[in-house]
């Protein structure tokens, strides 16, 4: 298959999958439970999710394995299965897709907070994204999704872990913005521009945000990203900010909706558009519509 990069620089747009944790819950898995867990005990859902998405037409496929790293497993003491959990949720995934999209190994936050505001060093949480990562460079992922940070100090341990692993596996870096009087921060307080510069001076090859807006946020944070990336830009949205009711969050932006609005994110000129928390294969599948006129319209311009 061709080097994504490469696609992206021809001037293709692709498309993401939708989110994971949404797909899981609707299947039974309980707000409370680790979702990781779920890859030693019923891995065939992680094939009926990579299968919703393949076929909504997603071009890279995320793994469940956001939560895979060492130290959020300690959380439910389920550390010493990193390597099993982990190669369960890759195997997953391409046994499904094979080689018909990108294979994208999700990394996610480890749930700790670095010195001096908490009490973790940056050597402990290194050496746990490399633990998590060394599964996925062994299993031959196509690419790397370090997503929903809010600490660019994590995110470029992250990327620090691929890149002492692979020099050359490409990497997508996105962190999750809450909008303020001031702009868009993370709770940690960083700003799009130091995402920006930062990100892919620790080695990312695409930046953007994951997770924690709906699509109208998100235009706005895209548009934020495009005065500063000096890469290729991606954006998952979620489907609008959950309600809760009876335990379970219900999102309200319906996939035409989302996928009318990821027009402006095209404009824009953001490479990849997929979803997050709320999405599902429905909303891929109105995106993908939009991105394929897109691509044609370009095509034959
Ligand atoms: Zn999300």
């Amino acid at each position: 298959m061709k080097n994504i990069l490469d696609r992206i620089k021809a001037g293709e747009v692709l498309v993401g999958d939708g989110a994971m944790g949404t797909m899981l819950f609707s299947k039974g898995l309980k707000m409370d439970q680790c979702p990781e867990k779920l890859n030693l005990e019923n891995p065939m859902i992680l094939e009926e999710v990579a299968q919703l998405y393949l076929d909504g037409g997603a071009d890279l496929i995320e793994t469940n394995s956001f939560g895979g790293s060492p130290l959020k497993l300690a959380m439910s003491s389920l550390e010493d299965k990193t390597e099993e959990i982990n190669r369960i949720a890759i195997q997953s995934v391409r046994k499904v897709i094979g080689d018909s999209a990108y294979l994208s190994f999700s990394c996610g936050p480890t749930g700790r907070i670095l010195k001096p505001y908490g009490d973790t060093e940056p050597v402990e949480m290194l050496e746990s994204f490399k633990r998590q990562i060394k599964v996925a460079i062994d299993e031959n992922v196509d690419l790397i999704c370090i997503e929903t940070m809010t600490d660019i100090f994590e995110s470029k341990l992250a990327i620090e872990a691929v890149r002492s692993l692979s020099g050359d596996i490409p990497i997508i870096a996105t962190m999750t913005f809450d909008p303020t009087p001031n702009g868009f921060f993370t709770i940690m307080g960083v700003s799009v521009e130091q995402a920006c510069k930062e990100l892919v001076a620790a080695g990312a090859d695409i930046i953007g945000s994951n997770c924690g807006n709906g699509i109208d946020n998100m235009i706005k944070i895209a548009s934020e990203f495009k005065k500063y990336a000096t890469v290729p830009l991606i954006i998952q949205s979620n489907a609008g900010l959950p309600e809760i009711k009876n335990g379970e969050a219900i999102y309200t932006e319906i996939p035409q909706f989302m996928a009318d609005k990821s027009q402006r994110l095209l404009d824009i000129g953001v490479n990849i558009i997929g979803g997050c928390c709320g999405t599902t294969e429905e909303h891929i599948a109105a995106i993908r519509q939009v991105v394929d006129k897109y691509n044609m319209d370009k095509n034959n311009s």
